[in-house]
């Protein structure tokens, strides 16, 4: 599943999923970016890959702002060249029954999770149309296929950006470029043990959650990697358009 020669921007690409997308494809080969709103721990991994023999670079950026994802995409080619592969990862979500959600909580998941996955994928894609290779693969949930209560609105900007990476693959198809979308079930990561410690998830604790998945245990981060890795991969050049869940059961 060699990457070797291509170039890499993982969003919220230094912690939890993110981090363990940005490792792997770094060991598959490819040149990575880290993209994250916290600069430290982008910055601490991007030294750690370099070390190993990676190229590596670290960006801040929110993924919601067009302006600093476009500064942080012309840093990415002036340092490590065009890119072939984008992995949308960034992403926050808010537990609030639906009466609460205020505008600014709505239009805040939405700007995240739906617009900088639009963001990015926009301004990176004229590389790979120009490469006539690319992948763009978008973290989606499997909130958005089950349905999540008191999660309205990040349940539907997650089920738009399944929406979304169905119709790119339409579009995008014959220019050599395959989007698909991993909609992760419950993953072990900073994100749920916040919303464990919250008392979001029912008051179970994240050993409770992983006792009732059908595979009888959490996701963790290397779970999506993998999944990430393939799909970024020469040999899963004829998928496109695909929701590939990985979710120890939890949705079928
Ligand atoms: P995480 O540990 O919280 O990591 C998310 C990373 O994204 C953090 O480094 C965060 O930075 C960064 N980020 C947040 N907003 C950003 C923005 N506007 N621009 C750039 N970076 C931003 O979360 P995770 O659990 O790995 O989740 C990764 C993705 O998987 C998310 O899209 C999430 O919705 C999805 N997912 C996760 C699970 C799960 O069980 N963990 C399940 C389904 C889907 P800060 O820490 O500074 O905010």
């Amino acid at each position: 599943m060699s990457l070797r020669g291509r170039t890499a921007v993982i969003t919220g690409g230094a912690s939890g999923i993110g981090l363990a997308i940005s490792r792997r494809l770094a060991k598959e080969g490819a040149s990575v970016a880290v993209f994250d709103l916290d600069y430290a721990a982008a910055e601490r991994l991007a030294t750690q890959l370099q070390a190993e023999g990676c190229p590596a670079l670290a960006v801040q950026v929110d993924v919601s702002d067009r302006r600093q994802v476009d500064a942080a995409v012309a840093q990415v080619r002036a340092k490590l060249g065009p890119i072939h592969v984008l992995v949308n990862c960034a992403g926050i979500e808010a537990f609030e029954p639906f009466q609460s959600i205020t505008e600014a909580s709505w239009d805040r998941i939405m700007a995240v999770n739906l617009k900088g996955t639009f963001n990015c994928a926009q301004a990176m894609v004229s590389d790979m149309i120009a490469a006539r290779w690319g992948r763009i693969i978008n973290i989606s949930s499997s909130s958005a296929q089950s349905g999540a209560p008191r999660m309205t609105h990040y349940a539907a900007s997650k089920g738009a950006v399944i929406s979304f990476t169905k119709a790119l693959a339409l579009e995008l198809g014959r220019s050599g470029i395959t989007v698909n979308t991993i909609p992760p079930g419950s993953i072990d990561t900073p994100m749920l043990r916040r919303a464990a410690a919250a008392g979001h998830l029912g008051g179970a604790g994240v050993e409770q959650i992983a006792a009732a998945m059908p595979v009888g245990r959490a996701g963790t981060p290397e779970d999506i990697a993998a999944a990430c890795a393939f799909l970024a991969s020469e040999e899963a050049g004829y998928i496109t358009g695909q929701i590939l869940g990985v979710n120890g059961g939890r949705y079928m």
